[in-house]
């Protein structure tokens, strides 16, 4: 199972109520793309389903796979199977990536060690795919990778780590074309019944190669519209503001 629902969600932060009435439903094996214009709450919708302790939730609830998951810390939310690509991914220096993804895979199977062979050979299998170089196991946590690096590295996380729901925020952004290709080939991978997907994304561009079930369209801390992939198209051609005239009516 991996479905999410989203049920009229109010979300402040700083006392400061950034979301307002927000509902959603993704079904088993869905993609979601969600869209719109900077500072209308994609992150921090983002940061809110997997449990940011920044963003209060003031109404509402999260229900996973059936489950009220409103009020679980972010490590009960991973090990219930939540996954979140931030837009801007964290460098650390003293901890290598390899180590990193061993031990989020240690911890979200309740601190049971998965075997280092099985691990490396996962590890090996996903790089490879992703086309990413040997050496980026043993470098620094995300240290001194360009912004695209970065974004791949996000990928190799989901791809090994096997969420059922993940939301990927802006995972498209500062790639080159390449590149874009090779993240939604790692997304497209993960694609099956037991995996659901929020993609949040400013660009039609990424939907070329991910194709959604469902896009929504988000302003003001709402979503406004939502519809199949012509939305993305629609919004493409006539911006932001044209829908938002057409909303409005
Ligand atoms: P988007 O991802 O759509 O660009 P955000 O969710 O990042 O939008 O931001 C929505 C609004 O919430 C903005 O006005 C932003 O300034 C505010 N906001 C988001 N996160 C924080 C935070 N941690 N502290 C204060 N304000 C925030
Ligand atoms: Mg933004
Ligand atoms: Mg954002």
């Amino acid at each position: 199972m991996a479905e999410l629902i989203i049920d009229h969600l109010e979300v402040a932060v700083a006392d400061k109520v950034i979301l307002n009435d927000v509902n959603l439903t993704i079904n088993d094996g869905e993609i979601h793309a969600l869209m719109g214009p900077n500072g209308t709450g994609k992150s921090t919708l983002s940061e809110t389903i997997m449990g940011n302790p920044r963003y209060q939730i003031t109404s509402g609830r999260i229900l996973l796979n059936g489950e009220d998951i409103t009020e679980m810390a972010t490590d009960e939310r991973a090990r219930a199977g939540v996954f979140l690509a931030m837009q801007y991914p964290v460098e650390v220096a003293g901890i290598t990536n390899a180590d990193f993804i061993h031990s989020a895979m240690d911890a979200r199977d309740h601190h049971e060690a998965v075997p280092v062979l099985k691990f490396l050979k996962a590890l090996n299998q996903n790089m490879a795919f992703l086309d990413m170089d040997e050496d980026y196991a043993d470098r620094g946590l995300n240290e001194d990778f360009s912004g695209g690096e970065k974004k791949r590295n996000e990928i190799l996380q989901l791809m090994m780590l096997q969420p059922s729901m993940a939301i990927l925020d802006e995972i498209d952004s500062g790639l080159d074309i390449d590149a874009l290709k090779i993240v939604a080939r790692g997304i497209n991978e993960m694609r099956s019944q037991s995996f659901s997907c929020l993609m949040v994304t400013h660009y039609q561009r990424l939907l070329n190669y991910v194709v959604p079930d469902v896009v929504h369209v988000m302003m003001g801390g709402r979503i406004i519209k939502t519809g199949g992939p012509e939305l993305a198209k629609e919004l493409e051609k006539n911006g932001y503001e044209g829908l938002e005239q057409d909303v409005k009516g």
